[in-house]
């Protein structure tokens, strides 16, 4: 515990670092692009309903526990929004509403982990995959990444399925690459996860973590439950609301999962001995106001898209990201780690591959300031000029 709390994640070494530097030389000369903070202003409906209803709400409702799965009125807006989103049948007895997505992972992490149960991820892969998986008892193993187009190498995950795997995470729209998984991707995998189910009879789960769900560039994020039934979907407005702050989310636990009653007991029994108590009542009450309300994307769009032509005008390699807000380009050295250091003399701040199981990549998170992204553009032209000798 003292080291996962005292070694510091190099995303916020390099923040830290940043902030440093800005003291020195001025905030507008550093180009941050380490952090995944929202910068799009809390859309105002959502502004509005929290103020009406800390004005107009008895009081016990907006600030008192709430029973731990959710406010049952809550789960019911939650549950009609999904099923007019995705034509699915959902009702408030599916939904686990969780302190944002950090908590829904972990709550269904702990929820099926017995000893020796390995869960199974995807390179480039969230870091805190394996700092909650390895909190609960079970081994994180990661399929090396698809570099090409940072779908699957479905190759390396029929190796690595076995008796012993117990739940799939997948993440799409994917931090850091910034892939969405295509329809074709998710037959794939679930056909293999039914396939295995026939031949070890042993259930495995799909966990889709999906934070950046609403952030995709004109294509469709496939709903996952419609593939595999064995599904629980996690889900958090930290994103698409701009509320990573307020910590609010939820689990989708569909009907069709094996053993329904336990695994929804199993959730509760796991975000009880977590001390979720109950997700913050005032949050549950403002998302089920908002919930399906669209959410204007075009900033990120325009920022995605500014950077990315940037890249490629100076050199760089990119698959062209379909959601999330990251670019996770190739580094012009194999070590990433040297390259992001090297990056530094031009104040660009970029987050090496390796921390997400892709070394010799980089993420660059462009949820910051475009004028940041205009005046950061011929700096990565001057590093790329560099490498180019
Ligand atoms: N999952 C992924 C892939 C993320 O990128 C993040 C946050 O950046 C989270 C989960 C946690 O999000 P939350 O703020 O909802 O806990």
């Amino acid at each position: 515990m003292y080291e996962l709390g005292t070694k510091k994640s190099t995303i916020r070494t390099i923040f830290e670092y940043g902030r440093q530097r800005a003291a020195e030389v001025g905030e507008e000369n550093i180009f941050d692009f380490s952090l995944g903070n929202p910068n799009v202003p809390t859309p105002e409906f959502v502004r509005d309903a929290a103020i009406d209803i800390l004005r107009n709400c008895p009081p016990e409702q907006v600030h008192g526990y709430t029973v731990a799965p959710g406010n049952p009125k809550v789960r019911e807006a939650l549950a009609e929004s999904l099923n007019k989103r995705f034509g699915v049948h959902f009702s408030g007895k599916n939904i686990f509403v969780t302190s944002g997505a950090a908590a829904a992972i972990t709550i269904c992490f702990k929820a099926l982990a017995e000893p020796g149960d390995e869960f199974i991820t995807f390179a480039p892969y969230f870091p805190e995959y394996k700092v909650f998986v390895e909190s609960v008892g079970a081994a994180l193993k990661v399929v090396p990444p698809s570099p090409n187009d940072w779908q699957i190498d479905f190759d390396a995950f029929q190796k690595m399925l076995n008796a012993n795997t117990k739940a799939v995470i997948i993440n799409s729209p994917n931090n850091p690459s910034g892939a969405v998984y295509s329809k074709e991707t998710i037959t794939k995998l679930t056909a293999m996860l039914k396939h295995q189910f026939n031949q070890y009879g042993r259930r495995i789960f799909l966990i889709s973590d999906e934070p950046y769900r609403e952030l995709a560039y004109g294509v469709e994020v496939p709903w996952v439950t419609d593939y595999w039934w064995n599904t629980l979907v996690c889900y958090s407005y930290s994103k698409s609301f701009s509320l990573p702050g307020e910590r609010i989310g939820y689990i989708v636990v569909p009907n069709g999962v094996d053993d329904f009653d336990k695994i929804f007991g199993a959730i509760a029994g796991a975000a009880r001995v977590l001390t979720h108590v109950n997700a913050p009542s005032l949050w549950q009450l403002v998302v089920a106001r908002c919930a399906g309300k669209s959410v204007d994307i075009t900033p990120y769009e325009r920022n995605g898209k500014l950077l990315y032509d940037g890249l490629i005008a100076a050199g760089f390699e990119c698959v062209k990201p379909q959601g999330a807000f990251y670019l996770f380009p190739k580094a012009l050295e194999a070590d990433d780690y040297a390259f992001c250091e090297r990056a530094k003399k031009y104040d660009l701040l970029l987050v090496p591959g390796a921390d997400f199981g892709a070394p010799g990549y980089f993420r660059a998170a462009y949820c910051i300031k475009t004028e940041t992204i205009e005046r950061s553009l011929p700096l990565f032209k001057k590093l790329a000029d560099e490498y180019r000798g």
